[in-house]
């Protein structure tokens, strides 16, 4: 039997960006992938939030994706038009980028961390004991690992194999999608009528239609074929517009389901295999990714045995609580959308509030994820939110913020005189960074707050702990997050 320290289950974005994240920190990491290779069916997700967009800044990849997509402006909340142009980012937009194009960039980057994805295999069943995990997989083989985690989508086998149940609603509406040709020139655009809200749009030249069509029917058995999506055009439109070619006809439902706990011992689950929810507000993917930089240095320190295995609870305390907001927002958008008179008052109502700035902000700054805020306790605006990304002036030059983040280590960052605490007791796991930022403290819907003397920050780009390097809070919450000081 071959052992990692850790097995992940799925190759998709939350299985790599988490691999990636266990590969920067120096853990032996697989990925168990039924794919043969990274090609998606369809192009799926339709873009990265600025929140994601930063993560992949954190550890200096975010270039690569920018070069493949293009940026626009504004996010929507159930067809209200949101610009986040003023946000307090560097990447105050949304970059439209297909998941299709996502995944093989982020595939490149796993596989310059030499991480090895076991493709043309999955993970068929799993028992864990007190020091590990073995992994069955489907070609009869077995694999041994510390842990175990389920990036393995919505249907999650781990997550079922592990008895967890996915509370939630069950799908109240469906819809048809399809990427086409069509002979006649279509109506592009939004269509509304009885039965909900229907689309057609092309994104680019040379790119193929897409069709979203709202379904009468919300139980479907099988997947749908070209018949079905002739039939649903001419029952919306009077006409199939002559359509042929499909590269991809799927459905999706709003059905929203969430992970009652997202660790079981030894075994985790992150991403669709947590969380299932409508793709309103296109926070699918980006809500899989973040879960995947929160948990990588946890799990990475527990494996080295820096941190106990209580820190894996953190994981769930903090990402739990994010998910069943994602969940919240996608279930509004779906209800704002329902198609009769008092839906469309509804709708007016809240287009008339997302109009006003804090509104727009409020309902924004949580659609792209730059609102998240960790339950850390009292204390700084700053505690258990992003840090952002300051221009600094270091010793050896200006850097900014992200920069120190790239290999994924704790950093606590001096921003006023050089000296003031000993860091050497952790020095083997956080860097000591002093710097000087001339400039605001902005953060995204709360404004400016005061500059903090200086700021412990997590490898996943929350602080831990701000203050004065003289806070008796800063040693415990160097041991909290980052194990017990060594003696010296
Ligand atoms: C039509 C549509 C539009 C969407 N639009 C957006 C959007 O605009 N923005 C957005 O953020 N999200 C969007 N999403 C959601 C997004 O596609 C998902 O949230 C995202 O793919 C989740 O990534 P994941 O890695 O968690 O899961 P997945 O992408 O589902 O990946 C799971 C992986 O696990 C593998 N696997 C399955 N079973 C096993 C097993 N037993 N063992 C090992 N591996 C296994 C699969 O092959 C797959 O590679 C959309 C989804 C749909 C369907």
């Amino acid at each position: 039997m071959t052992g990692h320290a850790v097995v992940v289950a799925g190759g998709g974005p939350t299985g790599m960006m988490l691999a990636g994240e266990l590969a920067l920190a120096g853990i032996d990491v697989a990925i168990v992938e039924p794919r043969a290779d990274q090609h998606v069916d369809g192009s799926r997700a339709g873009g990265l939030h600025s929140r994601t967009i930063e993560v992949l800044d954190q550890r200096g990849i975010a270039q690569r994706f920018l070069a493949a997509g293009q940026v626009h402006p504004a996010l929507a909340f159930s067809g209200n038009v949101l610009d986040i142009s003023d946000f307090p980012t560097r990447h105050n937009y949304v970059l439209a980028l297909w998941q299709s194009h996502f995944e093989p960039i982020l595939a490149d980057w796993v596989g310059e961390l030499g991480v090895p994805t076991l493709r043309e295999r999955e993970v068929v069943g799993f028992a864990q004991d007190g020091t590990g995990v073995d992994v069955e997989l489907s070609d009869n083989t077995s694999l041994r690992a510390e842990y175990l985690v389920g990036c393995d989508g919505g249907r999650s086998l781990v997550r079922r194999a592990a008895g967890i149940d996915f509370a939630g609603l069950d799908p109240s509406t469906s819809w048809m999608i399809a990427e086409v040709e069509m002979d006649e020139e279509p109506e592009f655009g939004f269509r509304h009528d009885s039965v909900g809200t229907h689309a057609i749009g092309r994104r680019e030249a040379g790119e193929p239609i897409r069709v979203v069509l709202t379904e009468r029917l919300v139980e479907h058995t099988g997947d749908p074929t070209m018949d079905d999506l002739r039939e649903a055009l001419v029952a919306v439109y009077g006409t199939d517009y002559g359509v042929h070619s499909p590269t991809w006809i799927s459905r999706f439902t709003d059905m929203s389901r969430q992970a009652v706990s997202y660790r079981h011992g030894r075994v985790l689950l992150a991403g669709d295999a947590a969380h299932v929810h409508p793709p309103q507000g296109g926070q699918g993917l980006n809500t899989g990714v973040q879960d995947a930089v929160n948990l990588g240095w946890k799990l990475a320190q527990v494996v080295h045995t820096t941190s106990p295995g209580s820190l894996l609870d953190t994981y769930h305390a903090e990402r739990h609580p994010v998910g069943a907001r994602v969940l919240h927002n996608t279930m509004a958008q779906v209800a704002l959308a329902r198609a009769d008179d008092r839906h469309a008052a509804l709708r007016d109502t809240m287009a008339e509030l997302l109009g006003m700035d804090e509104p727009r902000r409020h309902i924004a700054a949580m659609l792209c994820g730059l609102d998240i805020h960790y339950d850390l306790g009292e204390g700084h605006a700053l505690l258990g939110r992003r840090m952002p990304d300051l221009d600094l002036q270091a010793a050896d030059g200006p850097t900014r913020v992200f920069t120190l983040l790239h290999d994924a280590r704790p950093v606590l960052l001096g921003l006023g005189d050089p000296g003031g605490f000993d860091i050497s007791p952790w020095a083997d796991r956080v860097r000591l960074v002093d710097a000087r930022h001339d400039g605001p403290w902005e953060l995204p819907v709360l404004g400016e707050v005061a500059a903090p003397p200086a700021v412990l920050i997590r490898p996943d780009g929350h602080v831990a702990w701000a203050g004065d390097l003289t806070d008796p809070e800063l040693p415990r919450a160097l041991a909290t997050w980052f194990g017990a000081a060594t003696p010296a």
